[in-house]
């Protein structure tokens, strides 16, 4: 497996599957997964709704993934992952490797070769960018998987650094 770097838009990406960085309701919200079920459309969140009345009554659980349709987005799937809110009280890096590898998981499960990863928990879950880009790419690495490509979409310079950091 070849992890890739790209600075852009997730929603922008060609890719299997891409990767929301969402909440644990599945109803959306800001950052990625506004932008997703923005540019993705109404097919994402009525197969969120559905799962939310099916097996995610309560929500999906921290450091888990589902997948969705894409919606309009130029990919087969969405895997929606919750990652944890950093804290600085508590270690919460297993459950941000946990989002990582569910992911992928649930990737191999689709049968998906290219997987699109945002820099999960470093926005409005405020993980700091340097500590979950060391994170996500052992993660990667050290997770086994068909998938052949993993790309890293940062959307500003700090997080493509961060990623450049530990991925070359
Ligand atoms: P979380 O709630 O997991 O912190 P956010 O969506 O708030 O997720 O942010 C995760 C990261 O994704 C942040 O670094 C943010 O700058 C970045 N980001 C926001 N919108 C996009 C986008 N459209 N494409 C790629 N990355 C994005």
């Amino acid at each position: 497996m070849k992890i890739t770097l790209v600075r852009g838009d997730i929603t922008e990406q060609h890719a299997d599957a891409i990767v929301n960085a969402a909440n644990s309701s599945l109803l959306g919200g800001g950052g990625v997964d506004g932008a997703i079920h923005r540019k993705g459309g109404p097919d994402i969140l009525a197969e969120c709704r559905a799962l939310r009345a099916s097996s995610y009554g309560r929500g999906l659980p921290t450091g888990q993934a589902v997948a969705t349709t894409a919606g309009r987005l130029n990919a087969r799937w969405v895997i929606h992952t919750v990652g944890p809110v950093h804290s600085r009280d508590e270690d919460r890096s297993e459950l941000l490797a946990s989002c990582h590898r569910e992911a992928l998981r649930v990737a191999d499960e689709l049968g998906a070769r290219t997987v699109a990863f945002p820099a999960i928990s470093t926005g409005v879950y405020r993980w700091p960018v340097e500590d979950a880009a060391r994170i996500a790419v052992e993660t990667v690495r050290a997770t086994k998987t068909s998938v052949e490509e993993v790309r890293f979409v940062l959307f500003d310079d700090p997080a493509y650094e961060a990623f450049a950091e530990h991925a070359r």
